[in-house]
C-alpha cells in the first residue's frame, strides 16, 4: 500500500518509533530512522522487509541538525512523504521542582521538533500532491497527571499544532492527524515502572499492575504494532479526509 513512499520516524531506535518504522515498513515504505543508541540492529530489522532504509542521527532539539537531516532525506529518498514526530522525553516532578533544563529539553524534543520537521516537510509533500504528517501526542495531550507539567504542556502543545497545521492544508493532499497512546510498555515507562516498584515496595509485575489500575480501565498496555497499525490505517485512501484528529489508543484512559 505505501510502495514507493519514503517515512521518516523521528525518536525511531527503539519503542514506539521503531514500532511505527517496522509496521509502516511492511506496508512497503522505505523508512528513515532517527534516535539515539544502536541503530545499527533496528536498521538491520528494517531492512529484511525489503525496503530502502536510512539513518540520521540528528539530536531532535536542535533545529540546525533537523534541518540537516531534512536535507539528508530530499537527497538519498527524494522527499518526506510520511512524517511521523515521535521523538519525546518524560521527566517527572512537582513543577516548583522542575528542573528548568528539562522543562526546555521537554518542550524542544516533545513540541519544537515536531515544527521544524514539518515546515521542511511541507512543501515538498504540497508539491508532490500527497502527504501525512502523524504527530504522536498522548493522553496527556488531552488530559493532564500531576508532576508531568512540562510534557502536558508539550503534549497539548503538539495537538494544537495538530490542528492548526491540518487546517492550512485541508484542501491539499496532505494530512495531519495526532495519535495518542495511553500506556505502552516502553523504556520510557519501564522508567516510570520501576519508580513505582522503588517507592510502594513492590516487585516489577505489581508495579505495571498498580499504574495500569489507576489510568488504563483495560488494564492492558497499548503496542508499538497497534500504534503502527492505526498509522498505516491513517496513511490509507480510507483516511484521506480525516484531519486534525488526535485519536486515542488508550484502553479507556480518557473515557473516564
Ligand atoms: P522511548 O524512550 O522508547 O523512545 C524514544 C525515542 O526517542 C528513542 O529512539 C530515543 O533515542 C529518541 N530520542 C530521545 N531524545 C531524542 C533527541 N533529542 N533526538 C532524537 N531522538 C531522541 O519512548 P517511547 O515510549 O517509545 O515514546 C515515543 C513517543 O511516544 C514519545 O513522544 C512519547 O511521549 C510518546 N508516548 C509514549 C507513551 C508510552 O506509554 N510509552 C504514551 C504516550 C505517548
Amino acid at each position: 500500500m505505501l510502495k514507493g513512499k519514503t517515512a521518516l520516524v523521528t525518536g525511531s531506535t527503539s519503542g514506539i518509533g521503531l514500532g511505527i518504522a517496522l509496521t509502516l515498513a511492511r506496508q512497503g515504505a522505505n523508512i528513515v530512522l532517527n534516535g539515539f543508541g544502536d541503530h545499527e540492529a533496528p536498521k538491520a530489522e528494517v531492512a529484511r522487509l525489503g525496503v530502502k532504509v536510512g539513518y540520521h542521527g540528528a539530536d531532535m532539539s536542535k533545529a540546525a541538525e533537523i534541518e540537516a537531516m531534512m536535507a539528508y532525506i530530499d537527497g538519498e529518498f527524494g522527499g518526506c512523504d510520511i512524517l511521523v514526530n515521535n521523538a519525546g522525553i518524560q521527566h517527572v516532578a512537582p513543577v516548583e521542582d522542575f528542573p528548568v533544563e528539562r522543562w526546555d529539553a521537554i518542550i524542544a524534543i516533545n513540541l519544537s521538533s515536531a515544527f521544524h520537521t514539518t515546515r521542511l516537510a511541507l512543501p515538498g509533500m504540497k508539491k508532490r500532491g500527497w502527504g501525512r504528517v502523524l504527530n504522536i501526542a498522548s493522553v496527556h495531550g488531552l488530559v493532564a497527571s500531576a508532576q508531568k507539567s512540562a510534557y502536558v504542556a508539550a503534549k497539548h502543545g503538539i495537538v494544537g499544532f495538530t490542528k492548526a497545521v491540518a487546517l492550512e492544508t485541508a484542501t491539499t493532499g496532505v494530512t495531519v492527524n495526532a495519535i495518542c497512546p495511553g500506556w505502552v510498555l516502553t523504556p520510557l515507562v519501564q522508567k516510570q515502572v520501576d519508580a513505582r516498584a522503588a517507592a510502594d515496595g513492590v516487585d516489577d509485575a505489581e508495579a505495571k499492575r498498580r499504574l495500569l489500575a489507576e489510568k488504563q480501565p483495560s488494564l492492558q498496555f497499548t503496542t508499538p504494532e497497534q500504534l503502527g497499525e492505526l498509522a498505516v490505517f491513517l496513511c490509507s485512501d480510507a483516511a484521506s479526509n480525516v484531519r486534525g484528529q488526535a485519536w486515542s489508543l488508550d484502553g479507556g484512559w480518557t473515557a473516564q
